[in-house]
């Protein structure tokens, strides 16, 4: 019954510290959100306490009754929102869902099909150090050197002449949507099967600004925390066809007890995201994301070497290209770091830097519109970006527009009670 800041004052110090660091900062990390407290509450409830191995009504231990009402919900809840024949809610994170869809779709040594992690794909879709990449024999496709845009040509060719079992579509950095109606027709020619890993995009699907994937996959995978804003964790979609296989290959294949404070957060996330407020929201974090591109694709910026990858974006990040610029990735990550602003450092397809300096950075929008952020602040954010990329930025004269923005919205007014 003691408080944590009598438990352990030092981790209560960090958790005040971090509290006070998403508040007094602009968070642009792409993968990130913020939660309303409402998950922060389930997140930290007794939810924690129990053990739930198994499905709910099919469980492997006693005193389950709720937590299967949380786990229906959330279940029943995803497939709403996307339109799908079934949902596993219980991955961990999405790198976890993952690894349960290459189990439950592929054998070892089978061919994966993935975009390149250099070229804006994730770790889990076939980086050589990854379980898929040890597992698989991997055929990375590329985006193309002229439009930096995934050529759904040059993506056939490959499929032809790989033979890959399963092809994955998704990305981590790439700043256009997919056609997913294409890939699929390329899996059906090739006798693939069709993996969509939407963890980035996922709350702009929810909202209906992004093409679903679900009507043309056999399996998607997401994580909950990215544009989805809901817990940090993953979950599955399939067909009917491969309900049994991916609920296998979730638990018992990968998993033991499931995170059921978590799987209630994501029950609450879903319902979140299936209003129109969360709808709306959406539309600002695009909106914030196409004004950022278009100011720092402006003459005067240009001029100093700073452009944008494909010219601009169709979703929530905007990949900045440094390659001709006098500050490379790292730098660039450190000077925003400074003004306030936290991204981070990305390597660009065919970067000449290596990946602990990179040329690019990557610059998104969710937390900032979940924070309340709409046209008038993220121009002024886009400005602040712009004038911190030209050459000798006034530091300080940045780090007060950014302190003015943060106050202006505040975050988590009265939390700090642990
Ligand atoms: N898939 C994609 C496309 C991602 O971008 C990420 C996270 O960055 C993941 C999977 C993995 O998610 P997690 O970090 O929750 O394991």
């Amino acid at each position: 019954s003691q408080p944590l800041s009598e438990v352990d004052p030092e981790i209560a110090a960090a958790l005040s510290d971090e509290l006070g660091r998403q508040r007094d900062t602009l968070e642009m990390i792409a993968s990130e959100n913020f939660v309303p407290r409402a998950i922060l509450q389930t997140q930290g409830s007794v939810l924690t306490n129990k053990y739930a191995e198994g499905y709910p009504g099919r469980r492997y231990y006693g005193g389950c009754e709720f937590v299967d009402v949380a786990e229906n919900l959330a279940i029943q809840r995803a497939k709403d929102l996307f339109g799908a024949e079934h949902a596993n809610v219980q991955p961990h994170a999405g790198a976890q869902a993952n690894v349960a869809v290459m189990q439950a779709l592929m054998n070892h040594g089978d061919t994966l099909m993935g975009l390149s992690l250099a070229h804006g794909g994730h770790l889990t879709h076939g980086m050589k150090l990854n379980f898929s990449g040890k597992n698989y024999r991997i055929a990375a496709y590329e985006v193309d050197p002229d439009t930096y845009r995934v050529d759904m040509d040059k993506v056939r060719e490959q499929a032809l002449a790989e033979k890959p079992a399963v092809i994955v579509a998704g990305w981590s950095a790439y700043p256009r949507q997919l056609d997913f109606a294409a890939f699929r027709e390329i899996a059906d020619e090739v006798g693939a099967k069709l993996w969509v890993d939407m963890a980035h995009f996922a709350g702009l699907v929810a909202a209906g600004l992004h093409p679903n994937p679900v009507p043309h996959a056999d399996v998607v995978s997401s994580t909950v925390h990215k544009t989805l804003s809901g817990p940090r964790s993953g979950f599955i979609l399939t067909t009917e066809e491969y309900r049994k296989k991916i609920d296998s290959a979730v638990f018992p294949g990968q998993q033991g007890g499931p995170l059921m404070h978590a799987i209630a957060g994501k029950a609450v996330a879903f319902k979140i995201a299936a209003g129109q407020e969360f709808a709306e929201r959406q539309q600002r974090t695009i909106q914030g994301a196409q004004l950022l591109a278009e100011r720092l694709t402006a003459a005067d910026v240009a001029e100093h070497g700073v452009s944008v990858l494909t010219g601009g974006t169709d979703v929530h990040l905007v990949l900045v290209d440094l390659r001709d610029s006098q500050l490379d990735g790292r730098q660039a990550e450190d000077l925003l770091h400074e003004v306030g602003i936290t991204v981070n450092r990305n390597s660009v397809p065919w970067d000449p830097r290596p990946p602990m300096t990179t040329s690019g950075l990557r610059i998104g929008t969710p937390a900032l519109a979940t924070r309340g952020f709409g046209e008038t602040e993220f121009r002024e954010v886009a400005e602040i970006i712009a004038s911190a990329l030209k050459p000798s930025p006034d530091v300080e004269a940045l780090q007060a527009r950014v302190k003015k923005l943060a106050a202006d919205f505040p975050l988590y007014g009265g939390l700090e009670q642990w």
